[in-house]
């Protein structure tokens, strides 16, 4: 297969550095890629062709769902653009989507059903890399990772072949697939049980003054509160008119009782210093944000900390927390509830580490010159490991690094043992290793 028989065979644009659309199509997310080449797909034979070029190029494949990842900008490889294949289709509580569809158009296609997923909080993040790596949404606590909603999915894999995989049908790959990233194939369909939903409460809860007080008091909350209620703790420097600066916290309760939320926040809301911005029933879709994409010019700076999953959340990682964001200005830190329905999955049933995690902990400084020089680059990373040792697995979705090693930090020698098994069989030369990459174990 070369470039040119591509080109008469597959129905979407084949973009390489001579064609003028090459600007846009090598625009991701966050920035701009360098492939070979974007195939722009719309049938499953096209991502069959496009693997088969990717493969007598001797090329990785790079599959471009929603685009938000760091993979984008790794040179070189064969770009697979899946944004044509985005059909939403329900059949009652089961709901068929294309693998380059993105959560905000699910949340809408949804909401006309009166059905939902829990996914992730941005309209414009992609299914297949949200999904692929677990998904931790707004409604965790109430119907667990995006993957523990998945119930089937229909893949091309590296050997072109086409496969439907369920608890039932290859039931090892299904396994992979939930939490495993990109590396066992192309998915070009997802099934989900979707749940009903009449619409949710938003609250945001602005927090002014020593922040100390609340991460501890957000932990009493949630340690009893319903299911229906999912928090986000963050501190952030002003970046993104979605996101207030400063402390705050984003509740998002399942159901329109507004009455109900206000009940179980009430401990919150009675600090001192806490004032309500918003606590009101909205469209679940209305509530995902909207994240402009990255200017070229202008790309997203690196990060210098990580992520964690918190068996308990106690005093002195919250100390630690607080003091990372204090000691940066330009950082972030992000505390998202877990528990729930989340911690009801087995650890064994998906590659998922830390099913009995209650929190889930991120704190990064931005890596932009001028701002970080190399002693606060180094203070960083030392305050970051830190907070780390009182967690357990990170989530590889929440890092822009593309280090081979962070799978080490995300799954357990047992489990990464076993997904490494299942590579082999699927992908024995690597071609999908543009995700935290699981090397094929050794024949
Ligand atoms: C603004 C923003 C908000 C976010 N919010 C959340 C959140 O609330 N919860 C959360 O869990 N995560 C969140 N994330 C992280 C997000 O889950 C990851 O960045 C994820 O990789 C994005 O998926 P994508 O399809 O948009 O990205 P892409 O860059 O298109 O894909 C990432 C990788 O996934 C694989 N992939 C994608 N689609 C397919 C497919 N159809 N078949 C096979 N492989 C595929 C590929 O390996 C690819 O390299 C957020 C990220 C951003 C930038």
């Amino acid at each position: 297969m070369t470039l040119e028989q591509l080109r008469t065979e597959v129905s979407g644009a084949v973009v390489t550095a001579s064609d003028p659309e090459w600007d846009d199509a090598r625009r991701f997310h966050s920035g701009i890629g360098e492939p070979m080449a974007v195939v722009c797909v719309s049938s499953v034979d096209d991502v069959r062709a496009a693997i088969r070029l990717a493969r007598a190029e001797h090329q990785p494949v790079m599959v471009r769902g929603g685009g938000h990842s760091a993979w984008g900008g790794v040179p070189g490889g064969v770009t697979i653009d899946m944004s044509a294949l985005s059909s939403i289709t329900v059949e009652g509580d089961l709901v068929h989507i294309g693998g380059g569809a993105t959560w905000g158009a699910v949340a809408a296609e949804l909401a006309k059903h009166g059905l939902a997923i829990s996914s992730g909080d941005t309209a414009s993040v992609g299914v297949g890399g949200l999904t692929l790596g677990g998904g931790i949404g707004l409604m965790v606590r109430q119907w667990g990772l995006a993957v523990d909603q998945l119930v089937g999915a229909q893949l091309v894999t590296a050997a072109g072949d086409v496969v439907e995989v369920s608890a039932t049908s290859h039931p090892d790959l299904f396994w992979a697939l939930r939490g495993g990233g990109g590396n066992f194939g192309v998915v070009t369909r997802f099934d989900f049980r979707a749940h009903p939903l009449d619409g949710v409460v938003s609250a945001t809860l602005a927090i002014e003054g020593d922040p100390r007080p609340v991460p501890r008091v957000l932990r009493d909350v949630l340690a009893d509160a319903p299911r229906a209620l999912t928090v986000t703790y963050s501190d952030v420097p002003a970046m993104d008119p979605n996101a207030p600066a400063g402390a705050s916290i984003q509740a998002v309760w399942v159901g329109r009782d507004v009455d109900g939320a206000r009940a179980a926040l009430a401990p919150l809301i009675d600090l001192d210093g806490v004032t309500v911005a918003e606590l009101e029933a909205r469209d679940y879709p209305d509530i995902l944000m909207q994240m402009p994409a990255a200017e070229p010019d202008q790309p997203m700076p690196g990060f210098v900390g990580g992520n964690t999953l918190l068996r308990m959340l106690d005093d002195e990682a919250i100390d630690k927390l607080v003091s990372f964001r204090e000691a940066h200005p330009a950082s972030v830190v992000l505390l998202r509830s877990l528990g729930g329905a989340y911690g009801d999955v087995a650890q064994a049933d998906t590659p998922f580490p830390a099913r009995d995690a209650t929190w889930f902990a991120m704190a990064g400084a931005f890596d932009v010159p001028g701002m970080l020089d190399d002693a606060g680059r180094a203070a960083a990373q030392e305050a970051w490991d830190a907070i780390e040792s009182h967690g357990q697995g990170s989530y590889g979705n929440f890092t822009v690094s593309t280090d081979p090693a962070w799978v080490t930090r995300m799954y357990s020698p047992d489990t990464l043992a076993r997904l490494a098994a299942i590579k082999r069989e699927w992908d024995p030369q690597n071609i999908f290793c543009r995700t935290h990459n699981v090397v094929p174990a050794a024949a």
